[in-house]
């Protein structure tokens, strides 16, 4: 193990927000029960908004950014994890409260830990990351719904972001005919490539929304919210659910209950940070099972640590197409 090692890290100066590229020892991390060495991270929307610091999300200064990590154990004293073990970390307030991945050490609570599954190298696990792993879990919610292909045809909105694409991927694995809503129609090769069957500009959705509008998707994924968010559930079909996960558009939603209550359509919330453990192991087996690892290639870029700035401040611009793997 090194003795010190690269870290990024976001402080408070005065009411001004600093990040700095900063050297530390293991003895400078926050308490925990597993140290792993980092070898991914990623830079997902919630990176770009603690990078920027456009929004409040870090909770502790000074603060390691990075939301999730994959990494290898270095050392350990909790009982189901020892050193060699190759693991990955989303959420549990990484980059809010705990030191996050963007390190080549993390000190983590071994209970936030998942086993990387066998199918994906730690790169490949990353590529998925928080954003995919939030897309299965959208996808989970569908079927739990009782939303199966054979009921119609899904909406995926922010469908060349990074929740968006690998929603599509699993979706259309799955059988599902997938619409993609998205602000990049010349991004249509590539969304077509990962699967979706429609495409449709974003501003199809993203108009002031009428109580209720035609009924056109059996669901939905979003990750935009505001009224794209409000318009899809006004087009949902009878008996019909959308999973809502995101606020790239806004955090507001201008609905009504008129779908809830005349076609008694389902609005899904979908949090990855404190998923219970049950939950997130199931969705990193289904991503296993379901996820078509050929297509991650298509969706990931990598970058090295020093990159997460500009590409923070491109994943809110909406320029980033899939996701960014950060090498370590
Ligand atoms: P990305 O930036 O990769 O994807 C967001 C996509 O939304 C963009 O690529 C773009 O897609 C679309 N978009 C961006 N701005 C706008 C806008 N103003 N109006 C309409 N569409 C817009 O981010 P992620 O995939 O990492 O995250 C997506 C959202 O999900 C974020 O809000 C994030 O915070 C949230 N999230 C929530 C989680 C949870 O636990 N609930 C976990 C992970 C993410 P296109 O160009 O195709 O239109």
């Amino acid at each position: 193990m090194k003795d010190r090692f690269k870290a990024v890290m976001v402080r408070k100066d005065a009411d001004k927000q600093i990040v700095e590229d900063v050297e530390i020892g293991l003895n400078d991390l926050m308490d925990g029960d597993v140290v792993v060495a980092v070898s991914h991270s990623t830079v997902n929307y919630k990176d770009g908004l603690v990078l920027t610091g456009r929004a409040p999300v870090v909770r502790k200064f000074p603060m390691i950014a990075g939301i999730d990590l994959a990494g290898t154990v270095e050392t350990s004293s909790h009982s189901q994890f020892k050193p060699g073990d190759k693991v990955i970390l989303n959420g549990y307030g990484l980059s809010e409260t705990h030191f996050g991945g963007y390190a080549e050490y993390a000190r983590v609570k071994g209970d936030w830990l998942v086993p990387l599954p066998q199918a994906f190298t730690p790169a490949e696990a990353m590529a998925i990351g928080t954003a995919g792993y939030t897309a299965m879990l959208c996808v989970l919610a569908l079927e739990d719904a009782g939303v199966t292909p054979d009921k119609g045809s899904i909406v995926v909105t922010g469908a060349a972001g990074g929740v968006g694409s690998v929603a599509i991927s699993l979706l259309a694995k799955l059988g599902y005919q997938v619409t993609a809503s998205t602000g990049r129609t010349e991004e249509e090769g590539y969304l077509k490539g990962l699967g979706a069957t429609e495409i449709i500009p974003r501003t199809e959705l993203s108009g002031d929304p009428r109580p209720l509008a035609k009924e056109r998707w059996a669901g939905g994924v979003d990750s935009v919210g505001s009224k794209t968010l409000a318009n899809v559930i006004a087009s949902l079909r009878y008996g019909g659910a959308v999973a809502a996960c995101g606020l790239a558009a806004g955090m507001d939603l201008p609905t009504s209950v008129a779908p809830f209550i005349l076609r008694n359509v389902s609005l899904l919330g979908v949090d990855s940070v404190q998923m219970p453990k049950p939950r997130r192991l199931q969705a990193w087996e289904r991503l296993a099972r379901d996820l078509d690892v050929s297509k991650l290639a298509a969706i990931t870029q990598t970058i090295p640590l020093s990159g997460v700035r500009k590409a923070a401040d491109d994943i809110l611009a909406g320029r980033v197409r899939g996701r960014l793997v950060v090498q370590i």
